[in-house]
């Protein structure tokens, strides 16, 4: 083989627009190829995306690649992926790129033992009905080899994860080539259902995520490249794999927020799944027991198939739920577990069954403040209060990562009277520690998973009966299965809808069915306690009942009426820089310079939630456009009609989340 053309368009791996001449050189190219050349002063990886005769600009001096690597091509669908993506989000084609190449590079000790093939004909469950109909549907899908979408609808337990690994089975059997992408919000979760799908599928499936060892992710990548890796499980970004036949998309816990990459290349993981299986003329699967509003309205506009599973598998019951009215039966002075929950504990603890205590918040207390003065400890040059982690006795940002020790005294007015304001789960573990000096208590939160392995740990422990009370985080919302957990308590369900986020109340709903969807898995009946001082609130009602369809009503009711999602698109814009004046000013031109469209409304300048992060100052403008406008040729054409100083930084973010 040789190359076609003197010339080849090289996409580097940078934050480059778009693909650049080389001079090809002799090296054998092909499109997809992944090359080094030289970029400014250095080398940068890169990707052959075309040849061409003549230069685009005959003015400039082409350089010549440097070298082609011994790695496996780029398939042109995940070029078109990868430039998707940039389009649709913003962002520059070669900086998307980079996460696509993450791990292209040949290994220098090439790993001896193959990623294992997995088993179709390994014996699963007999599918109940209503997996049984729902696993035909999706069979029907694959076969037929074309783009579909479909929504994976029931409650926790329902048995959605069996189902899909039916429609794995069904795919791995029928087609000898098809590869399969299994996404998880989480990596501790992807541990999960990987030890799952190694149980059915009698093979130990290659897990991605950020932190893979470099010869592992090496190997995978290029696995997935050679289609010798025809099942990957992993977080968002494995869906930049260079997969060669990737027949199913499946997006476990499809409405999970981490699905959303805030920070840098924002895109969300969700979206992009689906829109990666209609490039590659997939079947996409998103799983879930609460589904995010979105993905309920497409199913209802028939945009995605909607594929309910009805009762639990396996016999399981539907937890009891109750609320408690935290001003009827309120806690002790400086305690949070109300009378009618410590009851529910001390009851669960003499069966010998287990607790979970929910509560979404990190470390210790979450503000320290100063009896004497008032003031309230904040991280230098931010607005954020600092959170008290106790165990290391440490104040930190949970926005920036600072910390500090916890001072003695107030660093204002020098009294040592600073005193530890409102929970975190260590303080819950403490207290329920102190309640039940018996029982064995422990907490999961994302705290403990600088190690992955210590997460695991831990909910093996749960698992095995080790632990008797569970304190956590959301980490305990997703899909793990604890047979004897048979209470779970949520410490505080208003934590969610307090602040100025669109979606407060979706994630209230969620959370709190998901977490509560964790009591009675397994035979024995569960019931979940749900502290609250507004149980009149219609998000609280409507959890109680387990009425989802009034809940989405509701809520698409009052998003309809302000053109929010999904009946319009959102497009956050970050200004930052470290100058106050200077972010204020350039938030002031880009409002006025926003072209003036029909049905495109323009908000702020506003200052945001987190008005100032380590010393650098942020404004907030905020895009809404009608459904079915071109937003992101209006982003272009806005991004053309201003200059700002290089000290000052704007960030688009579409389709965003939440609203800090
Ligand atoms: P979900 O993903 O909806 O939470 P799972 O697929 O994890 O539900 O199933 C919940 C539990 O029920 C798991 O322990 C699973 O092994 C079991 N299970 C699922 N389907 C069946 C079935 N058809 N027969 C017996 N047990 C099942």
């Amino acid at each position: 083989m040789t190359t076609p053309a003197p010339i080849a368009t090289v996409l580097l791996a940078r934050p480059v627009p778009q693909a650049y001449d080389y001079l090809a050189g002799d090296a054998d190219l092909a499109v997809g190829q992944v090359v080094r050349a030289p970029f400014g002063n250095s080398q940068a990886l890169g990707v052959v995306t075309g040849f061409r005769d003549r230069p685009e600009n005959p003015d400039v001096r082409l350089k010549a690649i440097t070298e082609a690597l011994t790695t496996p091509a780029v398939p042109n669908r995940t070029l078109d992926f990868v430039r998707w993506l940039a389009w649709y989000n913003q962002h520059p084609e070669g900086a998307v790129l980079k996460m696509a190449l993450r791990g292209a590079e040949p290994a220098k000790r090439p790993r001896k033992t193959p990623i294992p093939e997995p088993n179709p004909d390994h014996p699963g469950r007999t599918l109940n009905p209503s997996q049984h109909s729902a696993a035909a549907s999706l069979g029907q899908a694959l076969d037929d080899h074309m783009f579909s979408t479909w929504l994976l609808d029931g409650v926790t337990g329902s048995g959605k994860t069996e189902t899909y690994f039916a429609a794995i089975a069904h795919l791995l059997r029928r087609d000898p080539t098809a590869q399969v992408l299994v996404l998880t919000p989480e990596i501790a979760l992807s541990g999960d259902v990987g030890a799952r799908f190694a149980d059915r599928f009698a093979a130990e499936p290659p897990l991605w995520h950020a932190d893979i060892a470099e010869g592992r992710r090496k190997q995978i990548w290029q696995a997935v490249a050679r289609n010798q890796a025809r099942c990957v499980i992993g977080a968002r970004s494995a869906l930049f794999l260079p997969f060669q036949n990737l027949r199913l998309i499946i997006v476990d816990e499809e409405h999970d927020s981490s699905y959303k990459q805030e920070e840098g290349l924002t895109y969300h993981a969700r979206d992009m799944a689906v829109a990666r299986a209609h490039i590659e003329q997939a079947v996409c699967v998103l799983a879930s027991a609460t589904p995010s509003l979105e993905s309920q309205w497409n199913a209802a506009a028939s945009k995605y198939g909607h594929l309910r599973l009805g009762e639990r598998a396996g016999g399981a019951q539907k937890p009891d739920l109750q609320l408690v009215d935290m001003r009827a039966t309120p806690p002790d002075n400086g305690t949070f577990l109300a009378p009618p929950l410590r009851q529910a504990i001390a009851e669960t603890l003499a069966k010998g069954e287990q607790s979970l205590l929910f509560l979404n918040r990190r470390g210790y207390a979450p503000l320290t403040l100063c009896r004497t003065c008032g003031h309230r400890l904040t991280a230098p040059g931010g607005e954020n209060y600092l959170v008290e982690h106790k165990h290391t006795g440490r104040l930190v940002c949970h926005l920036t990562g600072f910390s500090m020790r916890k001072p003695k005294a107030c660093p204002e007015c020098g009294e040592e009277t600073l005193v530890s304001v409102g929970p975190g789960v260590e303080r819950i573990a403490e207290e329920a520690q102190e309640t039940f000096p018996d029982a064995r208590v422990e907490i999961l939160s994302s705290d403990l998973s600088d190690t992955p392995k210590v997460v695991a740990a831990r909910l093996k422990a749960m698992e095995a009966g080790e632990i008797d009370i569970l304190v956590a985080t959301q980490m305990a919302a997703k899909g793990h299965n604890f047979p004897n957990l048979t209470l779970v308590g949520v410490v505080d369900a208003d934590l969610g809808l307090r602040g100025a986020d669109l979606r407060a109340a979706e994630r209230t709903f969620q959370v709190v069915n998901q977490v509560a969807g964790r009591a009675g898995r397994a035979e024995k009946p569960g019931r979940a306690l749900i502290q609250t001082y507004d149980p009149d609130n219609t998000t609280m009602q409507t959890v109680i009942r387990q009425d989802r369809e009034a809940f989405v009503r509701a809520e698409l009711n009052e998003r309809q009426a302000l053109g929010l999602p999904p009946f319009g698109r959102l497009v956050a814009v970050v200004v930052s820089g470290k100058t106050l004046g200077q972010v204020e000013a350039a938030a002031e031109t880009l409002a006025r310079t926003a072209p003036q469209a029909a049905g495109f409304d323009l908000y702020g300048p506003a200052e945001p939630v987190h008005g100032r992060i380590r010393g650098v100052w942020r404004r907030r403008l905020l895009l809404r456009a009608d459904l079915g406008k071109d937003v992101q040729g209006y982003l272009k054409a806005w991004r053309q009609s201003y200059r700002l100083p290089r000290s000052v930084t704007v960030q688009f973010d579409v389709d965003p989340q939440s609203f800090f």
